[in-house]
């Protein structure tokens, strides 16, 4: 028993290291997937990875030099190709969103809730897409950018039928609403009902492609549905969608509560 403990003793910094390491590469894959330097990052790491290991195993002696001295200059390489991402990342890390208050999170999703229904009473068409950990930034491209503050008044303007930002879906980031009249990803699936057309299509489109909650308010019909990993739920009631969206937002317990009405 004591070598164990003597193991553990001196190793334990070495378990902390590798935890530390996976939460940090875990966050930095979910951060910068999706994103348009991601390919390079991914390209520049298998090519790193599979060099390293070729000389080590045959003993490459030139190529582990040529990588040992390049590394340093690779480093720097991808600070450079992933400014704007590190910018970003470093600022949100300083600001409030990631420590925001799950009071204000209950007042944002109220809001949310009381937007959506007022959309609802008029029938105004809506799609709205709610980023999570996945970024869909690369859809806000498709749009038009609006990083605006989050109000009811604005997504009510955004998606009244005479204006020029109604078609399409907003992306919403944290309280902002960050692009409006974007174009997202329609599912392939077939087996949809018939009377579900485009905007039901692409609400369920972006939340296969990515974990973000699309929030769809039907023209014909007022009617509210709430999309998730690719489940629609239809017409829901007030009760209901407030309900799902505390669960998501608030409880992350979506895994285990199923949704009443499957979309088969
Ligand atoms: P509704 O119940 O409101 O009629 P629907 O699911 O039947 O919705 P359509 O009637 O086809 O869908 O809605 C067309 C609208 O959906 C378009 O005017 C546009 O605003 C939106 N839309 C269509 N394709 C996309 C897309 N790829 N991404 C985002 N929005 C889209
Ligand atoms: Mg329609």
């Amino acid at each position: 028993m004591e070598p164990v403990i003597e193991f553990i003793g001196t190793r334990w910094t070495g378990a902390v290291e590798i935890v530390l390491l996976a939460v940090l590469l875990y966050y930095g894959y979910l951060y910068f997937r999706g994103t348009p330097g991601a390919k390079i990052l991914v390209g520049f790491a298998l090519i790193f990875i599979s060099l390293t290991l070729a000389s080590q195993l045959l003993d490459l002696n030139v190529i582990g030099w040529l990588l040992r001295s390049f590394s340093v200059f690779l480093a720097i390489a991808l600070v450079v190709i992933f400014q704007p991402e590190l910018r970003r990342a470093l600022t949100e890390l300083g600001s409030q969103h990631f420590f925001r208050s799950a009071l204000q999170k209950k007042e944002s999703i109220d809001q949310l809730v009381d937007t959506v229904f007022d959309l609802a009473r008029r029938q105004f068409g809506a799609l709205i897409a709610l980023e999570r950990d996945i970024s869909i930034r690369q859809f806000a491209s498709t749009g038009v950018d609006v990083d605006a503050v989050f109000s009811k008044e604005l997504i009510l303007t955004i998606f009244h039928p005479k204006t020029v930002l109604h078609d399409g879906g907003v992306i919403v980031q944290n309280d902002r609403v960050a692009a409006a009249a974007c174009i997202f990803p329609l599912t392939a699936r077939e087996d949809l009902d018939r009377s579900l057309g485009l905007r039901h299509r692409a609400g369920i489109g972006i939340t296969e492609e990515s974990d973000a909650i699309a929030i769809l308010v039907s023209e014909e019909t007022g009617h509210v549905s709430l999309c998730h990993r690719g489940i629609l739920e239809r017409n829901l009631n007030i009760d209901r969608f407030r309900r799902r969206l505390n669960q998501l937002l608030l409880l992350e317990k979506y895994e285990t509560d199923s949704p009443p009405q499957l979309e088969n």
